[in-house]
């Protein structure tokens, strides 16, 4: 493949905006890829802007959910194990424990499911 400006020339690479072969003249590099110089670096940089910023953002999201699974997780074991131990002090009373118990372990699982989509 040579160089779509320069005919004569062998391409290094694509610009990632126009996708177009660019030779070492023509090259410009912007946020670590190829864009045509002086004609895409502007779009080129936008493009790659976008892209870190989505990247970061469902991390972000990613994290929040399983942060969230962690305390449900805890929280909802230690309502479940309050209820067994206290069952047969409590009877009926403890079995409340134990459904919020149960309750907050599906909403762990949830979030922790809803986590691993956005990974
Ligand atoms: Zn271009
Ligand atoms: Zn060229």
């Amino acid at each position: 493949m040579n160089c779509f400006y320069h005919p004569d020339k062998p391409a290094i690479g694509l610009c990632k905006y126009c996708q177009r072969g660019l030779c070492t003249d023509c090259a410009a590099i912007i946020d670590d890829v190829l864009a045509c110089q002086h004609r895409h670096e502007d779009e080129v940089h936008k493009i790659e802007q976008l892209a870190a910023r989505n990247l970061f953002q469902s991390k972000r999201v990613a994290s929040a959910y399983s942060r969230n699974a962690i305390f449900y997780g805890l929280v909802g074991t230690l309502f479940t194990a309050f209820g067994l131990y206290q069952y047969r002090f409590l009877g009926l009373q403890a079995v409340f424990f134990i459904l919020i118990g149960l309750f907050l372990l599906y909403a762990a699982s949830a979030n922790y499911f809803e986590g691993r989509k956005h990974k």
